[in-house]
């Protein structure tokens, strides 16, 4: 038998709570299974060395911020990897390089080509416990690569698929996945199972108790998943396939994005082909665009809105700058966020979305933008109304009720 268990920052917050790790990691060693072990920068150890980049430049060169960043989960492995060796087990810590992860050269949210799990397997093979250092790759030229924030998750999870692993537990600081942030709504209900498709939505959507990309690759590995807390022994969440036993909630979830960023460009020309430079230069980039919305053009003008994540609001608004010329005119504003409620079952029901409106409403909350779909309904609204617009919704849809 051979698990993936992925502990993410909270968990190895302090050297304390690694040896607690170690403890842990040594009693699943002792059922004798095969472990991988892919664990997390110190929580708060990633921002800090953003925010040292940032003392030098607004705009850092990604491949140094990558070789920075990718420097907080080695830390982690090698002490993990140390005082598992001093308890008597013998353990190996490799960084993203080592343990054969080849990514793209995106850097700062490289995407994983292939996994060479030779090294991997001989250390498994010698009856080590293998540490990987979470969040990073390398790209054909050598560089360290990043995976995009929380992408510990997604190092996990693509091992375990290479590795063929009989199991992937992401141990985190929550028992599992809940109907929303229980740091936000403590009346929020933490689910037994929850399928992949209503996880990945979440996700994406900002619940970042598992990173989304990690979700879409073990829907497509058909990695067996479970979040739990490393902090006590409760059962956690799987997250598998969908199946009649499923319960079939109309709304199954509210997730809250602070990471958004609006911009608005105003007076730009009613044209065709007009939306298609602009989204085509911005995604030469890189850059994520989520919601659009157009105003209905008057005198051959019209407006354009649309959010980015916060952190690539200045270059995206320098790209707009250089495409529509220094007199444009380009609004910005980051304090917005984006709630959404998250539901399968919304599918085959009306009113779901009139129900959002009003609750927003009743609470006094204006509604900027929005965008649905077919199983799910977000919102932008101001960042002053975050939590009280996700406890309205949670409460709104009854999701503390079973
Ligand atoms: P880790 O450092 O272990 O990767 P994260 O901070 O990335 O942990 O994710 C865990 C956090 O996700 C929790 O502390 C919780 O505040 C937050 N969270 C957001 N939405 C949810 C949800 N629906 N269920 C559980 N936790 C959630
Ligand atoms: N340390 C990285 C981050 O904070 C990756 C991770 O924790 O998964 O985003
Ligand atoms: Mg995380």
């Amino acid at each position: 038998m051979l698990i993936v268990q992925k502990y993410g920052g909270t968990s190895v917050g302090s050297l304390e709570r690694i040896q607690a790790v170690a403890q842990r990691v040594i009693a699943s060693k002792k059922d004798g299974v095969k472990l991988v072990v892919v664990v997390s920068a110190m929580s708060g150890v990633t921002n800090d060395l953003i925010d040292k980049a940032q003392y030098f430049s607004k705009n850092p060169s990604p491949r140094e911020l990558d070789l920075l960043l990718s420097s907080g989960e080695r830390v982690t492995s090698a002490l993990l990897s140390i005082a598992l060796n001093e308890a008597g087990f013998k353990s190996i810590a490799f960084s993203g390089r080592l343990a054969g992860i080849y990514t793209d050269s995106v850097h700062t949210k490289a995407r994983i080509n292939k996994i060479d799990t030779t090294n991997i397997n001989k250390a498994l093979d010698e009856d080590n416990i293998v540490v990987v250092a979470g969040f990073q790759g390398i790209d054909e030229k050598g560089f360290a690569t990043t995976l995009g924030r929380g992408g510990s998750d997604l190092s996990a999870v693509a091992l375990a698929g290479a590795l063929k692993a009989d199991l992937c537990e992401i141990y985190t600081d929550v028992d599992g996945v809940y109907t929303t942030d229980p740091r936000i709504e403590p009346k929020a209900r933490k689910l037994d199972v929850i399928s992949y498709d209503e996880m990945l939505e979440l996700a994406s959507l900002g619940a970042k108790v598992l990173q989304n990309r990690s979700v879409e690759l073990a829907k497509k590995l058909n990695v067996r998943l479970v979040t739990r807390s490393s902090f006590n022994t409760n059962e956690g969440t799987i997250i598998s396939k969908e199946d009649d036993k499923m319960e079939q909630a109309l709304v199954s979830g509210i997730a809250l994005d602070k990471n958004q960023a609006r911009l608005t460009l105003r007076n730009i020309e009613d044209k065709p082909g007009i939306a298609a430079e602009i989204f085509t230069a911005l995604a030469n980039e890189n850059i994520n665009v989520d919601m659009i919305i157009q105003n209905v053009g008057r005198d051959g003008a019209t407006n354009l809105g649309f959010t980015v994540p916060e952190n690539e609001l200045e270059l995206a608004k320098n790209i707009m700058r250089k495409l529509l010329g220094e007199n444009a005119l380009i609004e910005t504003d980051s304090e917005v966020v984006k709630v959404s409620v998250v539901g399968v079952g919304m599918k085959s029901h009306s009113g779901v979305a009139s129900k959002a409106f009003k609750s927003l409403a009743d609470e006094g909350i204006n509604i900027g933008m929005i965008s649905t779909s077919e199983i799910k309904i977000s919102m932008i609204v101001d960042e002053k109304y975050a939590e009280l617009a996700v406890r309205a919704l949670h409460k709104a849809y009854e999701l503390d009720k079973k």
